[in-house]
């Protein structure tokens, strides 16, 4: 049987008897407890994000509880924290100076345990609720940049990389090449096998381009049947031997279409060009030249490819 995990609990807390004490309540409740004896300890842990709930004494070495909550919420942006101020400053005018730090909630010493029990549950509500949150915002960006069918980028988030990646080559000076592809004879797959199978054509086209790229290459779905890479730091050399993979990796195995007793040879067209991070930003030019390389490529006989001689460059 699997049990959910435990919740951790970040204790910042300097007085050792009220830490221990601390430390057996919290475990008793079923968390998990993580210690820490002055507010450097405590910033350390939180930076490494090791606990999303933290119980913070006010008064401590180093780095006061108050200190703590202004920087949690100066500087960490990508997830919540939620955090209990532990005090014997009871106040109102120290919960209204604790609140306004960036605290979420406040227990004044000595903690009544029921109290600090209830109070903790809300902390755990709000985490869990923000976690929630982070995934669905999560599927709803994979949902708006993923292609449905070949789970690639899609055609706006491609286009999006392409951007990025020329003004990365720029600044850096760095090469950057792309690949345009488009699946030979296409419509004749899904006249002779149904759409279906030439939905199954494409997914499996589109696994093994990204089986033969590195991680750090970018492989989008541009349109029907056409496939643009973006592959930084590649110069036009390294284009070729690129190209020369991805085509093999395609047109060297069947492709297996179920209904089907053979599998099917597919080939792919590939037209590329690149750029050496030098002048005017080339997004358009680096689309059309790649076009224009693939359409030679299907005009000398498809199943193979073409790279754009780049400016400057003789044959
Ligand atoms: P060529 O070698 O000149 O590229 O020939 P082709 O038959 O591939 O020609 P074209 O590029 O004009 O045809 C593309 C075909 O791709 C037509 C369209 O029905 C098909 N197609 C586009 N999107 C999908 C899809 O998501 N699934 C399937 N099964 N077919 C698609
Ligand atoms: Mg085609």
């Amino acid at each position: 049987m699997s049990s959910s995990p435990k919740t951790t609990v970040l204790i910042a807390e300097d007085d050792a008897v009220s830490r221990e004490l601390l430390r057996k309540t919290l475990t008793s409740w079923g968390y998990e407890v993580i210690l820490t004896t002055d507010g450097a300890q405590a910033w350390a842990a939180i930076l490494q994000n090791k606990s999303r709930i933290i119980i913070l004494d006010w008064m401590m070495p180093k780095l006061d509880g108050l200190e703590i909550c202004r920087k949690v919420r100066d500087t960490i942006t990508d997830r919540y924290t939620y955090i209990i101020l532990l005090t014997s400053k009871g106040d109102s005018d120290d919960v209204i100076e604790g609140l306004t730090a960036g605290a979420d909630d406040y227990v004044t010493k000595p903690f009544s345990r029921p109290e600090l029990k209830a109070r903790l549950l809300t902390g755990k509500r709000i985490i869990n609720l923000e976690t929630q949150l982070l995934e669905t915002q999560k599927r709803l960006h994979e949902l708006a940049t993923r292609d449905g069918l070949t789970t690639l980028w899609n055609r706006s988030a491609i286009l999006q990389i392409l951007e990025e990646e020329t003004e990365r080559s720029r600044r850096e000076q760095a090469p950057l090449g792309t690949i345009m592809i488009d699946i030979d004879r296409f419509k004749d797959i899904n006249d002779s096998y149904g759409h279906l199978s030439g939905d199954t054509v494409l997914v499996t086209i589109a696994r093994r381009l990204m089986d033969n790229v590195r991680p750090y290459d970018k492989i989008g779905r541009y349109g029907g049947d056409e496939i643009l890479v973006v592959l930084p730091h590649c110069n036009w050399t390294h284009l070729e031997i690129i190209a020369d993979r991805l085509q093999k990796a395609v047109a060297g195995e069947k492709i297996e279409i179920s209904g089907h007793k053979k599998a099917i040879d597919v080939t792919i067209s590939i037209g590329g060009t690149s750029f050496d991070g030098i002048g005017e930003k080339p997004v358009d030019r680096l689309i059309m030249e790649s076009d224009k390389a693939l359409y030679e490529a299907k005009n000398e006989g498809r199943n193979r490819y073409k790279m754009a001689k780049p400016e400057g460059k003789d044959e």
